[in-house]
């Protein structure tokens, strides 16, 4: 077959090109996307978020992750090497809607990409020797429903980042909880104690591993992720959240 010249091979994907960003034009004319944070069209450079959005997302300062505010909230219960978050978390507010998106209406490419941006954020001061980043597992059952696991894909686009593997088959979660929100600290933590084991066939003595979740509130899903694999010898545990209620 004979092979087609350049200038012709240029010329085609220019129209195909073009053509394509018509379509978009077109869609997005009759169902335009809307920005989550603000409700306003967004342009066609533009995913999810608005680029003044994009700007005004609460992100905790470093100096105020220095003061090791998160890390605090874990004395007198588990040993912690590093704990972080990138974003404060409010009610009624956008990070509310931001999380919402990812956790509740298929936001899964949003949490990768806050996960890259936090990856970003943190890769110059924190977690320079770390093995692996670790996400919250659902319980199969969530997973079925829900499709995906945020915590994993936020952890996907940090790992990209921090050029770490993510571990999915280090834990798991035994029991189907109910959801926390609602729920005081007390009442938290006996929703979630015990509901994940070590399911392990990885050598992981003596690692550093990142436990990786959406939001902390209590702490105690991470704490209650932290316990078993605490019993492993040497071994580092921190967390990453990509957001925190103050
Ligand atoms: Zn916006």
């Amino acid at each position: 077959m004979k092979k087609c010249s350049n200038t012709c091979c240029t010329r085609f994907y220019n129209v195909k090109n073009w053509l394509i960003e018509r379509c978009d034009d077109l869609l997005n004319l009759f169902y335009p996307r809307l920005c989550i944070g603000c409700g306003e069209i967004l342009n066609k450079h533009e995913q999810d978020l608005c680029l003044t959005c994009l700007m005004q997302l609460p992100v905790i300062s470093e100096s105020k992750l220095i003061e090791n505010f998160i890390e605090e909230r874990f004395y007198g219960r588990v040993n912690i090497e590093e704990a972080i978050s990138y974003l404060y978390y409010e009610k009624e507010t956008m990070s509310q809607h931001v999380l919402h998106e990812i956790k509740y209406h298929g936001g899964k490419e949003l949490g990768y990409r806050l996960g890259k941006m936090f990856g970003e954020h943190v890769r110059r001061a924190w977690f320079q020797q770390v093995d692996a980043l670790v996400p919250v597992p659902l319980h199969p059952n969530k997973l079925k429903q829900r499709g995906y696991n945020q915590s994993e894909w936020i952890a996907k686009g940090m790992a990209e980042e921090l050029n770490v593997p993510v571990w999915t088959d280090i834990l798991e979660r035994s029991v189907e909880n109910p959801t926390q929100t609602k729920k005081n600290a007390i009442e938290r933590w006996e929703n979630v104690r015990g509901i994940f084991q070590l399911n392990c066939n990885r050598d992981i003595e003596g690692r550093h591993l990142v436990i990786v979740d959406d939001v902390m509130t209590t702490g105690s899903t991470i704490e209650a992720c932290v316990l078993p694999l605490s019993t492993v010898k040497d071994i580092k545990i921190s967390v990453a959240t990509l957001a925190v209620v103050d």
